[in-house]
């Protein structure tokens, strides 16, 4: 199968719609700004729409791009020409139906599945769109390749430049918090690590200055390519359910990449006619970065057929700017404010009938507490999904009856300070310990018994705690 001839990149403003080469470096439409999408001739690309034939591909799996989760499903995202695909076996998560969260949640026995994304090679899902969009800098020549990161990112990238050899990393982070598994996986892998004096948001900024004015290729989710490769975690998770589509995809937002790259899943798998419904989308933030919210849930801003009404936009972030509104929030991963794919996100919540909603600091580590104790566990931002479902189900939204898969984004070992800061701190030093605010108590800690070094003493302890 010849791929890439049937692919090129279009602009998603309707009244811009400028498309560009397969090949070409743009991460965005250098007509009117706007973000790209990668498109595909269906037909020309000759995907199969009969879920049969990805399904037969594991039974092959001896060849690298059967193994892979991302490229098990190239067909549907066939832009790249197989001899340049970069792949480290990424994409074996699982889909673990979740009982003991289920109880939590709020649903019936059964009901709830979580997807542990954070069985990716890097911990998290960006190994995802991190092998596409790496694929693509590659299959053009590219020697250098950067992103600004929360974390996940820069480790992911990282370790695909470590593995391959092809590509130098270069990435920025913010001087705020950044969990050191993160961090130690990126100096480890031998990226360059610039850490300039802002957050998040102003290191995104920068890149992208950077990348312009070098020439290095950007990876972040920004870049279409990256989103192509998110798509598989909704093929995974259909696969997983016997090609059966629930009712419910929860997820995090914090750059609204994997949202939008969700969205676009269900568009082009509706369009293929390999589903015949969609699931409805719920997009949860932290409380203390709640840009999609606020703007979705409380200013009712709409995708609107691509005509989204800017003005209400950017007097919202006037309104951030003027009172010097920084986000802050112990999901560090999600800690952002002004995500790059809000234009996609308000497209995928449109196709998706989807909601926001947003949980605090306290409500994260809570549901992450439950996830642990009913499971392999995650990193702070991923259990936004649990806090999430949980609220809509307290709403009424979600029916316990539902069927709910919560994304669980990253890896438990991804920032074990949280981890052991919830579990070991006393209540008034909370958030102090933990650099936040407004967590309470933590409700679900299970505290370390200080016994004296005697045999007596530890099997009176272990009698009257176990
Ligand atoms: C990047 C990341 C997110 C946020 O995903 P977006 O696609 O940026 O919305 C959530 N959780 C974890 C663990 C992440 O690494
Ligand atoms: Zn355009």
């Amino acid at each position: 199968m010849i791929f890439r001839d049937a692919a090129y990149q279009q602009c998603i403003h309707p009244d811009c719609g400028a498309q560009f080469g397969i090949e070409q470096v743009v991460t965005g439409c250098n007509i009117c700004g706007s973000l790209l999408d990668v498109k595909y001739d269906w037909n020309q690309a000759g995907t199969p729409t009969d879920w049969s034939y990805y399904q037969n591909k594991w039974g092959r799996r001896y060849a690298p791009l059967n193994f892979s989760g991302i490229w098990r499903f190239h067909e549907l995202l066939p832009f790249a020409t197989p001899e340049h695909v970069v792949t480290v076996g990424e994409g074996q998560t699982l889909l673990q139906q979740a009982d003991f969260v289920s109880k939590y949640v709020g649903m019936d026995t059964g009901n709830l599945f979580l997807q542990y994304e954070g069985m990716n090679p890097s911990g998290s899902f960006k190994d995802n769109g991190m092998s596409a969009a790496f694929t693509h800098a590659h299959s053009v020549g590219a020697q250098r390749a950067a992103c600004a990161s929360t974390g996940n990112t820069s480790a992911s990238l990282a370790m695909y430049c470590a593995v391959s050899q092809l590509m130098k990393a270069v990435i920025f982070i913010g001087s705020g918090k950044i969990a050191y598994g993160k961090l130690s996986q990126a100096l480890e892998y031998g990226a360059l690590t610039v850490q300039i004096a802002g957050d998040f948001d102003d290191a995104m900024k920068r890149v992208q200055e950077v990348c312009r004015e070098l020439g290095i290729y950007l990876v972040n989710s920004i870049n279409p390519f990256r989103l192509e490769g998110q798509k598989t975690i909704m093929f995974r998770v259909l696969e997983q359910l016997g090609w059966e589509v629930p009712d419910w995809i929860v997820v995090p937002g914090g750059n609204l990449g994997n949202s939008s790259s969700f969205g676009k899943a269900f568009i082009e798998l509706k369009q293929l006619g390999l589903i015949d419904r969609v699931p409805r989308l719920a997009i949860i933030n932290a409380a203390g970065a709640d840009t999609l919210y606020e703007l979705y849930e409380n200013r009712g801003v709409r995708w609107n057929g691509g005509h989204i009404d800017r003005n209400v936009l950017q007097s919202y972030y006037d309104e951030l700017d003027t009172s010097n509104k920084k986000a802050s929030t112990i999901a560090s991963a999600i800690e952002i404010n002004r995500p790059v794919n809000f234009d996609k996100c308000l497209r995928a919540l449109d196709f998706c009938d989807g909601v926001v909603r947003k949980a605090t600091d306290q409500q994260i580590l809570d549901a992450k507490a439950k996830v642990g104790i009913g499971g392999i566990g995650c990193e702070p931002a991923s259990a936004a999904s649990v806090a999430g479902a949980k609220m809509l189900r307290e709403q009424g939204i979600i029916a316990s009856s539902d069927r709910v898969v919560c994304i669980l984004t990253g890896h438990q070992l991804k920032d074990p300070t949280a981890t052991v800061a919830y579990h070991t701190t006393d209540q008034d030093k909370f958030n102090e310990v933990l650099g936040v605010r407004g967590v309470s108590r933590a409700n679900f800690a299970n505290r370390a018994v200080a016994v004296s070094n005697s045999l007596d003493e530890i099997i009176k302890a272990i009698k009257l705690y176990g």
